[in-house]
């Protein structure tokens, strides 16, 4: 069989610990044998990080700026403990943060549903796609601790006129947190959620809490009404999908209760919280992805999930792991087909999409990484446990 040709090549960034051990198992067992890949390669493990004072998540950023396209492993965010263990010349910064920062995204999350395994609210029988506002708000917030005293917020503007407010006039010890965003930031999500929801044909749901929060949420809520009614209404009718605003307690009540089918619009706290509530009710963090897009059309595609350390020790002590590659395979297979879009190579979309389908076949037979077994339940079919890469071997027979 000839491989497929690809013209433009994929960012390819590598990550850490199981899932590095997994991106080359996908790689060699599901990819290579069909796609002639062709990609610009950036190591983001932790010790290269480390080796290039972090340059290279820039780099790797940058290049995706470049081509467009990237897919990432799971790396490893450090913390003091990391620090020992990699012998680290200083705390680097999550390198999502960092890629983030230079794309300006918004990160999409969606589950994988395989028929067999029913979500914890087994209403749900569509997705929810959490779309995470990915700038600004506590992660770029400045904090500090305050003791007896006055905190106070000051803004000046260029001509040197100040405006200034009291946060809290302290008779101890408390923290104090001040943070921003940008109506250009506000602006980008708004689109890319309007434009994702046109895309998959999904009703958007925005929320936030206004009512406390006049008005930097009120800010939010007001630019997306804005951009609504000027871009999109039309567009939303057309495609016969609804645009709503409510509080972010309504919508909450309100998933809970939905079937799913739902784009749902966070800022970036409650995407941070709500993305991981919804993925584990929806079964596992194994089997939810995720992808970043830019408001320029920049796409990068990951595993929600982290890199599974506990499995790796067992790993690295010899021992047999049953880690699911799943999401994994789902952000290669996003960013194939999203490369074959851009370049015009259908081979690429189908192939993706024969990847993605056999995949979910292969669950539904019954072969099944550890973390599913439990939550597999299908008449006619015993769920077997596999190890990580028998599952993989267990695709390839279907592709
Ligand atoms: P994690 O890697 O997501 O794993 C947490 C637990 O969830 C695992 O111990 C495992 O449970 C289960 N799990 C997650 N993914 C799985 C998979 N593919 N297959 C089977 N089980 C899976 O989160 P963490 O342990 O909190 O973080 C580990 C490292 O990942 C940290 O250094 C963190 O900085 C990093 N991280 C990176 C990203 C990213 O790059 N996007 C995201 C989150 C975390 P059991 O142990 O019960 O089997
Ligand atoms: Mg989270």
């Amino acid at each position: 069989m000839e491989k497929i040709r690809m013209t433009t090549p994929l960012v390819e960034m590598d990550g850490d610990e199981m899932t590095r051990i997994l991106w080359k198992w996908i790689k060699e067992i599901l990819i290579e044998p069909y796609v002639d890949l062709k990609t610009e390669y950036y190591d983001l493990g932790l010790k290269e990080r480390d080796n290039t004072d972090d340059k290279v998540t820039v780099e790797s950023a940058n290049a995706t700026l470049k081509y467009g396209v990237a897919v990432k492993c799971a790396t490893i965010t450090p913390n003091a403990q990391r620090m020992t263990e990699y012998n680290l010349k200083k705390m680097y910064k999550s390198p999502n943060g960092t890629i983030r920062a230079i794309l300006d995204g918004t990160v999409f999350r969606a589950p994988i549903l395989v028929d067999g395994i029913t979500p914890y609210i087994p209403t749900w029988k569509k997705p929810i796609v959490i779309a995470r506002h990915a700038y600004g708000d506590i992660y770029k917030a400045v904090d500090g601790l305050a003791g007896a005293g006055k905190a106070e917020i000051v803004y000046t503007d260029r001509e040197g006129n100040q405006a200034r407010q009291t946060i809290f006039d302290f008779n101890g010890d408390g923290v104090v947190m001040a943070m921003h965003n940008t109506d250009k930031s506000i602006e980008s999500f708004a689109r890319a959620c309007f434009n994702y929801a046109l895309d998959v044909k999904l009703p958007l749901w925005f929320s936030t809490k206004d009512t406390i929060s006049k008005v930097y949420d009120g800010n939010f809520k007001a630019i997306f009404n804005r951009l609504y009614e000027e871009e999109y209404k039309e567009k939303f009718e057309k495609a016969g999908i609804d645009y709503m605003y409510t509080l972010i307690d309504d919508v909450v009540a309100r998933i809970v209760r939905s079937e799913g089918g739902i784009v749902w619009a966070c800022k970036n706290y409650d995407g941070d919280v709500m993305s991981d509530m919804v993925a584990t009710a929806y079964g596992s963090l194994a089997m939810m992805t995720s992808v970043l897009v830019s408001p320029e059309g920049i796409y990068e595609y990951e595993a929600a999930h982290g890199t599974v350390t506990r499995h790796y020790y067992k790993y690295m002590k010899g021992e047999e792991t049953s880690t699911n590659p799943v999401a994994t395979i789902f952000a290669w297979t996003g960013a194939l087909k999203k490369r074959g879009e851009l370049d015009d190579i259908p081979e690429l979309v189908a192939f993706g999409e024969r990847l993605e389908k056999a995949t979910i076949e292969t669950i539904e037979a019954g072969e099944m990484t550890g973390d599913l077994v439990g939550l597999f339940k299908k008449e006619g079919v015993t769920p077997k446990k596999l190890n990580s890469k028998d599952f993989l071997k267990a695709i390839a027979t279907r592709i």
